[in-house]
């Protein structure tokens, strides 16, 4: 059901070839456009974002989101991976810029991967979140910069105060649950 909703959004907007112009577009396994008159052929493919999991003393370090989607609710520091990136430099880059933190690569410890979606100006992506775990005794919250198009607020909550409902992605709560039951 859910499936054969984006194949409908897709459909919304792919609806001209965009090589030769006809409107029979075809959809299938939910990522493959093809045009049956010239052939033209696109995937939709799974994007991959980053999380981190920073956990302190204090406990989890949490984001509260300045933007849509979900603004208001938390989110983890992290992001999309751009072209030519690996997933930890995806990760430091997006820590700095959302926060002002730069983490060595050895902190980074990959935890877990769930799969999303993540809605952006009507378009549906479809994503595999990886998640990484950054233990810390020497990061100060109080020392965070954070940006301010990117993020309102910055709370630091033992695990066991955090509820599912705080976040504004299935894949982090799914990702903090994990981590609450270890
Ligand atoms: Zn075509």
């Amino acid at each position: 059901m859910r499936l054969q909703m984006q194949v409908d959004e897709l459909q919304r907007v792919f609806r001209n070839c965009p090589h030769c112009g006809a409107s029979e577009l075809y959809i299938e396994r939910n990522h493959r456009i093809h045009c049956s008159a010239c052939h033209f052929e696109y995937f939709h493919n799974v994007a991959t974002a980053v999380g981190a999991l920073v956990v302190t003393p204090q406990g989890l370090l949490l984001l509260e989101r300045a933007k849509e989607p979900a603004r208001g609710k938390y989110a983890l520091p992290g992001g999309f991976v751009d072209p030519g990136e690996s997933l930890e430099a995806a990760l430091v880059r997006e820590c700095g810029e959302e926060i002002g933190w730069f983490p060595e690569n050895e902190e980074l410890h990959y935890f877990c991967s769930f799969p999303n979606t993540y809605r952006y100006k009507d378009i549906l992506y479809n994503t595999c979140d990886m998640f990484f775990l950054v233990k810390t005794n020497t990061l100060d919250p109080a020392s965070l910069r954070i940006e301010p198009g990117e993020v309102t607020a910055l709370k630091v909550l033992p695990l066991s105060d955090i509820q599912d409902d705080f976040f504004a992605f299935e894949s982090t709560k799914q990702a903090v649950k994990l981590l609450q039951e270890i």
